[in-house]
Formats: C-alpha cells, structure tokens, sequence
C-alpha cells in the first residue's frame, strides 16, 4: 500500500461541459469529507451531490463518488469528482487538494498503482494506454480484447505448458537413481516444437496487430492525368491534392490517413509515372515507384476514356506480386459500359468510378474494406504489443531454439531445467509478475496523468 495519497483531473484540459478529478489514496476519504458539504452522504460508490467549499467560498457543486477498498481502479480507497469543465474550476479544486496534503499524480501512475495493487496485468493495464490513444476503430477493439486479458490468456497458457514440463523434467531428476523417467526425451522435444510454434504464431499476430495500429499503406498510381489526385481528394473527402489537367501536377508525395472499415489506412498519391518533363518531376517518379514497392495495396488507376494504354500496360506488369484494386475512373465521360469492354479486352476486373462527381465511391470503399480484412487483418487474432513485449518474445524464442539443441543433443536434465526456468521468467515478464521499478516507470510514464 503506497502512504501518500494522489489526484488527478482524469478530463482533457480543454473547457467542456464537466470535468472529473480522480483522488487515490488513504487520505481519500478524510479530505472528501473537509470539503465536502454533504459528508453524510459518502458511501462506497453512492453519487452524492453537494457542493465543494474552501472555507465559506463554494469552489463547484460537484458529483462525488467514493470507492472503498479494494473496490476501487487502483485498488486504494479513492474519491472520483465529477465538477463543471472549466479549467480555472478543475485547479481551484486541485490547489485545495493540495492544502490537505493530496499531491498530483505522475504519469500513469493511478495505473501503477492498480498493477502494483493486482488490479490487472501489465498487458492489460497497456492496452488501456493502446485504447485512449486508439486512432482506428480496429485499435479500440483490439486494446478492449487485451484489456480483458486476451494477451494474458496466450502467454499465460504457455507458461503453464513450460512449467509443467520442468516439472515433469525436474521430478525425472529426483528419481534418477530409480531410472523412473516422468517425460521422455522424444515427448519433451514434442512439447518444446509446440511451444516454439505457440511462440511463433505469437510474434506474428503482435507484428500484424502493430502494422494495423500504424495503418495499412495504400497508394494510389497510374499515368499522369488519370485522376489519382481528384481520388484522394474523394477518399480523404477534403481538397487536400491539387487536381488540374496539368500533367506532372503532383511531383511530391502527399500521405494523409483516414479510416476506411474501421482500419486505418495510410493513403499516398503519388506523382503519375509517365515520361518526365524536368529532374522534378524525375524525382517525384523515382519517389512513386519506391513507395508503389512498400506498399500494401495499390489502387492502380485508370482512365476509362482513353482504356488501358500501352504505358498503363507497363506500370501494371511492373506491379506483378502486388496486391491491386484496378479503379476505372472518368466513368461519366465513358459511360458505363465502358468497364465491360475494357475488362473484355484486359481480362482484368474493375471498379469503375467518377472521381470528380462521387459515383462508384461506396463500391470502391467496400473494395479496399474487404481486401484489407482478408488479406491484412485478422480482427479476432492479433494484438497490440510494445517494444518491450516484442523483444520479450523474441528472447524467448532464442531460450526455445537453445534448449531444442540441447534436447536433440540429450543433455543432462539439469540443464534442459535452467532453461526452461529462463523462459518462465521470461514469460512472466510480459504480465509483470517480475518487473523492476525502471520497466514499470518507462511503461507508466508514457501514460497521461489522470490515468
Ligand atoms: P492525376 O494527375 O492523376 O492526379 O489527375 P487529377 O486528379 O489531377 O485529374 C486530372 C484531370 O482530370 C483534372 O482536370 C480533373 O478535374 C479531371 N478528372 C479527374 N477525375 C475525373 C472524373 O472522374 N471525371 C471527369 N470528368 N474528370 C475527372
């Protein structure tokens, strides 16, 4: 139990309707109760109205709730109040806190103290940062899922399954005179391949839910001309590219983010790949083909009045291996029948659109929505994880692969249990179960204060 007790505003510093200020702590409940004009009515999570008062001044008329512990966030007592969101409001009160020896938090530090109190774990007590710093809809599921232990679950099953063959090991040690052998050699190298391959599956799922939380890159390419830009424009709905029927317009790249089925996506126009008019315009196209390489997706873009020209040919062989959607843009100059003829001609599928008057927007849009879902995100299956997490996992496999070596190689017993000892210790650091006060301070630092 920590002696000093800490307060918080929990809300943005920013005038709203209300604003909440936490309090944690033993003296919680004693300094709600000297500022409080309805004492009487503090009870373990009651909402009492009342107002709060320096002396004879009324500071606000409040909201106030108490929690007992250990039925509280932090597992201390603590006092949550519930004031009208005006900064000047929320200091006037945090500086009376601070005359009844309440001090203000550190960063993350009502957190901390929730971790360090068994309240959750530390993936779960992450995933609350992931959820306040979500920028997609997917982010916030994924760190709800890990706030309710979804991470936990997988590294703690796999914690049981290695302690269960140490112990299996370490027994076989204490009969060795007896020749009684309590898990075979064959058997522990079975464990340890399933255990490896449990290891494995969760390193992919962190690295995927980590590429989905930075976003899915998109670009968009084709011939100068075609529409790429009057596109973004659509997508991001805002005149963020300048469209002209000037050639060579775009010669930087231009990324905005936007979320499109809840998936962030990172989407790139880039200058059209045609034949240069000056060493700018050189850049800007050697600049597309490189990020056109990175990217995830492209929307490769085509104009449905002219079809698919002998240049649109060689950008799109030059995107074999890719993922493409092919948009077939200008469809109100075409007509619609258009999009039949030239994916006759093609043999490729098309999406047709009108960049400049919005037709075909939806279609596109579910499109991209469900080549991301199929081929990029597994909604259910991944997680949000750290640098910390990752490099976690990764020495775990190593410990993994040792001690495969040396169970082929039939070492001593002994030595197969150090190094299943290593990665219990391993894995418990990914909860905290063992954790030091220089983890736990660069994990909660990067918290704000009222969490
Ligand atoms: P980019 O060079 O590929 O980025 O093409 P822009 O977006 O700058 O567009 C080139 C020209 O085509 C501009 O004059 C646009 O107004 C025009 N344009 C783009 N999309 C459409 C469309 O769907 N229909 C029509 N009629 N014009 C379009």
């Amino acid at each position: 139990m920590f002696i000093d007790t800490i307060c918080a505003p929990a809300s943005a510093p920013v005038n709203s309707s209300l604003a909440i200020i936490r309090i944690s702590g033993p003296e919680s409940y004693g300094a709600a109760c000297s500022f409080f004009t309805a004492p009487q009515n503090i009870k373990h999570r009651y909402a009492a109205y009342g107002s709060i008062t320096d002396g004879s001044a009324v500071i606000d008329d409040v909201i106030l709730i108490f929690y007992k512990a250990p039925s509280s966030f932090t597992g201390e007592d603590m006092v949550e109040l519930f004031c009208h969101g005006n900064h000047l409001v929320v200091g006037n009160i945090l500086r009376l806190l601070y005359k009844l020896n309440v001090r203000i938090a550190e960063h993350g530090e009502f957190s901390k103290r929730a971790f360090l109190n068994g309240k959750m774990d530390l993936t779960e007590a992450e995933a609350i940062n992931t959820l306040i710093n979500a920028r997609s809809d997917w982010e916030i599921k994924a760190s709800i899922s890990q706030m309710h232990g979804s991470l936990k679950r997988v590294v703690d099953k796999l914690r049981d399954d290695v302690i269960l063959l140490k112990a299996d090991i370490e027994a076989g040690i204490d009969f060795s005179d007896q020749d009684i052998e309590f898990v075979s050699n064959a058997a522990s190298l079975e464990i340890v391949s399933k255990i490896s391959a449990a290891l494995t599956d969760l390193r992919r799922r962190c690295s995927m839910g980590n590429k989905t939380a930075r976003g899915i890159d998109v670009t968009l390419a084709g011939r100068p001309n075609v529409g790429k830009s009057s596109l973004l424009n659509l997508i991001l709905n805002e005149e963020r590219a300048i469209v002209s029927d000037i050639p060579g317009t775009t010669r930087d790249l231009i990324k905005e983010s936007v979320q499109i089925g809840g998936v962030r996506i990172n989407l790139t126009d880039t200058a059209g790949l045609g034949i240069p008019g000056d060493d700018i315009e050189r850049i800007g196209i050697e600049l597309s083909r490189k990020n056109i390489g990175a990217a995830s997706l492209v929307l490769m873009v085509i104009d449905a009045v002219a079809g698919v020209t002998d240049a649109d040919k060689e950008i799109i062989s030059a995107l074999s291996g890719k993922k493409v959607i092919y948009v077939l843009n200008k469809i109100d100059l075409s007509g619609m029948e258009r999009k039949d003829s030239i994916s006759a001609e093609t043999g490729l599928s098309f999406i047709s659109v009108s960049a400049k008057l919005g037709t075909g927007f939806g279609e596109l849009e579910k499109e991209i929505e469900s080549v991301i879902a199929g081929e990029f995100v597994d909604f259910s299956n991944s997680f949000l994880a750290d640098e910390r997490i990752i490099s976690i996992i990764d020495s775990s496999i190593d410990i993994v692969e040792r001690t495969t070596t040396l169970l082929q190689r039939k070492e001593p017993a002994e030595i197969i249990a150090f190094e299943l000892d290593e990665l219990i210790q391993k894995l418990s650091d990914v909860t905290g179960e063992i954790t030091t006060e220089d983890i736990l301070g660069s994990i909660f630092s990067r918290f704000c204060i009222g969490k």
